[in-house]
């Protein structure tokens, strides 16, 4: 029996899921000196949707150390996002070097996710961190109210048992985790669904603006997401309320998706030279939050802890920010002798701080009085926040700005979930 397969485990930390929570925490935790063990259950590199960056994802990247790999790489810059309306008139696209430092923050990437998770679990493993690929995790081991570590099938197909100190859940909105202990709550409101899949050959402007995010809208508050890929590759999805999608009884994705294309002339127009390439992609599992993001033994982290709705691109900010901190996090925790769950309240409330920002934004963008520039016509002061918070420097007091979307939209209250189980207070200060 290999170490990795031993039934006791020689591991500080055992982690499920090595998407770019995972990944990122296993880096994190391994230069420290932790020893982790990383189980994924698929074989790397693996298909994965959510290709678009936010500019503030590079902090966490800087501090994998995978900033120079990023700019040798073939990911398409973007330097910009622009808004479509539904009748197909394209704003001013926003360029994020006006606010921000052209060297650093104010560029990112479009990523192919295969290839950037595999740049993520290979750091992960140079890291020093072992990984081990078709291996998925069935079960919690749960002793005496405490998470010793998990079960499930290695990539051999036998049973295997790890056991660490710590279980970091990084396994993405499938929620291993807060599934399993009844933790997972729904967000009422943004019941969305999501239809996707990609064209070759498609519509991109040239030079600068060949990167950028496009997000085209259509009628009741649904709207397209347009990301141009490396390969000539566009990443095309439409997001709206189910019972729109679906009208009139359609169900299968790719009628679904082919009915909204004509609702804006901007998309249709786009996608007309392109190719469809590959399925038609539907998911209707929205946004999520977890009651608790720790119990003694057990951390949660990246979407794994709470799903956002993607219309602001926020989730693979969250994930490698969430995934970095909760590294720290443990290290510093075991370092300090002390893993009980109180440890990870500063964690739980800086990433919930920052997820129920984006979440006030979410929430207004889908009410139907609310638009952005008439909040920044009305409070040209307030065009700062709201660009950062969207470009996902979202640790911030933001009252003012939710102060004056109140003018034109409900703000929805924080919610109180996300501590760890045993503190029992809300994780507004
Ligand atoms: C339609 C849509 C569009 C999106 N668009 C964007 C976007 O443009 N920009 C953006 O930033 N984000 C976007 N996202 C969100 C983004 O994809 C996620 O936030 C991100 O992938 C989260 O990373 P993660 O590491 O938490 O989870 P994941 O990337 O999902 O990784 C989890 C890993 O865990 C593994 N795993 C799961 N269960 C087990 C198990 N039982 N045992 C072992 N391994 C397991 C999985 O195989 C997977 O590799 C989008 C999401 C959706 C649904």
């Amino acid at each position: 029996m290999s170490r990795s397969e031993s039934q006791t485990g020689p591991w500080d930390v055992v982690i499920i899921g090595g998407g770019p929570a995972g990944a990122s925490a296993a880096t994190v935790l391994a230069r420290h000196g932790r020893r982790v063990l990383v189980l994924e259950k698929e074989k790397f590199p693996r298909y994965h949707v959510g290709e678009s960056l936010l500019p503030f994802t590079f902090y966490p990247l800087e501090r994998l150390g995978l900033i120079p790999r990023l700019r040798a790489s073939a990911f398409v810059k973007k330097y910009s996002v622009q808004f479509v309306s539904p009748s197909g008139r394209a704003s001013q696209p926003f360029y994020f070097f006006t606010r921000y430092d052209r060297e650093t923050v104010a560029q990112t990437w479009q990523v192919w996710r295969a290839d950037f998770d595999q740049m993520l679990l290979d750091n992960a493993r140079e890291a020093g961190a072992e990984v081990i690929e078709g291996a998925e995790v069935r079960e919690l081991i749960q002793e005496d109210g405490r998470i010793a570590g998990v079960r499930g099938v290695g990539p051999d197909g036998r049973s295997g048992e790890w056991r660490a100190a710590m279980t970091l859940d990084c396994s993405g909105k499938g929620a291993f985790a807060a599934t399993r202990l009844g933790w997972r709550l729904r967000d009422p409101q943004l019941n969305k669904v999501a239809v996707w899949t990609y064209y070759r050959g498609a519509l991109r402007d040239e030079g600068i603006d060949a990167g950028a995010t496009t997000v085209a809208m259509i009628p009741h508050k649904g709207w397209f997401w347009y990301i141009p890929l490396q390969d000539d590759l566009v990443s095309v999805g439409v997001v709206a309320d189910g019972r729109y999608l679906t009208r009139d009884g359609l169900r299968d994705p790719k009628a679904i998706f082919e009915r909204e294309i004509p609702m804006n002339p901007w998309v249709a127009e786009h996608l007309a030279p392109g190719r469809q390439e590959g399925p038609h992609y539907l998911t209707s599992e929205y946004s999520f939050h977890s009651r608790h993001c720790a119990r003694e033994g057990l951390l949660l982290a990246g979407d794994a802890f709470s799903f956002l709705d993607p219309v602001f691109s926020s989730g693979l900010m969250l994930a490698l920010k969430s995934g970095v901190m909760a590294g720290d996090a443990i290290h510093e925790a075991m370092a300090g002798g002390d893993l009980r769950p109180e440890r990870f309240t500063d964690y739980a409330r800086t990433i919930r701080e920052g997820l129920e920002n984006m979440r006030k934004l979410v929430h207004a963008f889908y009410h139907e009085n609310f638009s952005f520039r008439e909040v920044i016509r009305k409070h040209p002061d307030l065009a700062g926040d709201i660009t950062d918070c969207l470009s996902g420097d979202v640790n911030k007091d933001f009252s003012r700005l939710w102060a004056a979307i109140r003018e034109f939209a409900p703000v929805p209250d924080e919610l109180p979930v996300g501590l760890p189980e045993s503190a029992d207070a809300t994780v507004s200060p």
